[in-house]
């Protein structure tokens, strides 16, 4: 479903991904790991051009990203993302947050956007919130807002980078728990954490990327029990 294949990036004169070959199924829930610095936002953020690539190429649903234009445009909108931030926008209520761009992506009426959303907002539990403004909910709320509002769009693939990092502790599992249930009903799915316990229930497989390479490649037991490189023995040494 998602295909990146020999895909490079710099920053001027910083190599930021090497040479990054990776596919994800339908339906598949890939983990991507690493220090800071190692690229994951950045390769997270090639998949729907917020960021362009130097050279390689990058396929969603068989259809290669376009540099620009109308397919681009079409082809970002069945990509979710969330961020580390929530990115609300703040002078809207949280329904007209969700309603927006169903409305003005895929031209739903009012009406019908409003339905879809409130299905959204309740599926990740914060229908209730409906009417207020962003300001009054809690991160944790926030950022369950900013999942309803990317799976409104009927995403084929639900990108996440570092949702629950900007989170108070007791706020990171209401948001782990909706991203575990997105991962169940068969979600495909790329989520940059930090989160190993739900790297480990969560992920059908996952990557560990250092200095803008892939180095490690495997199911959540080969790589949490069985690390074959230094890096990544380091790197889990350091977190677990
Ligand atoms: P973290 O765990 O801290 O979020 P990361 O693995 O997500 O790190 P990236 O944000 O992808 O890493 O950054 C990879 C490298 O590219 C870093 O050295 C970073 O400083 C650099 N970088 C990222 N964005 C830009 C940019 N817009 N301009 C220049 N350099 C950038
Ligand atoms: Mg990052």
């Amino acid at each position: 479903l998602v295909e990146l294949s020999h895909v490079e990036k710099h920053f001027g004169s910083l190599h930021v991904l090497k040479d990054i070959n990776l596919s994800v199924n339908k339906g598949e829930v890939l983990v991507v790991v690493g220090p800071s610095g190692s690229g994951k936002s950045t390769m997270c953020r090639t998949v729907n051009r917020l960021e362009g690539i130097d050279s390689g190429v990058i396929r969603i649903d068989g259809k290669e990203l376009p540099q620009e234009g109308k397919e681009l445009a079409m082809l970002r909108a069945e990509v979710g993302m969330v961020f580390q931030s929530f990115n609300l926008f703040a002078n809207k209520t949280i329904l007209e947050n969700v309603t927006l761009a169903p409305m003005r992506v895929r031209h739903m009426s009012k009406a019908d956007a409003e339905d879809l959303a409130m299905d959204m907002l309740s599926r990740v539990g914060v229908d209730s919130q409906a009417s207020k403004m962003p300001s009054q909910l809690s991160g944790g709320q926030q950022q369950r807002v900013a999942i309803a509002r990317a799976l409104a769009m009927k995403p084929k693939v639900m990108l996440f980078d570092e949702p629950t990092s900007a989170l108070d502790p007791e706020m990171v599992n209401e948001v782990l728990d909706v991203m575990v249930g997105l991962a169940k009903e068969g979600m495909t799915m790329i989520c940059v954490t930090h989160e190993m316990g739900f790297a480990r229930k969560a992920a059908d497989r996952i990557v560990f990327m250092a200095d803008g390479r892939i180095l490690e490649s495997g199911t959540p037991e080969e790589f949490f029990d069985h690390a074959q490189t230094k890096r990544a023995k380091d790197f889990l040494s350091k977190i677990l």
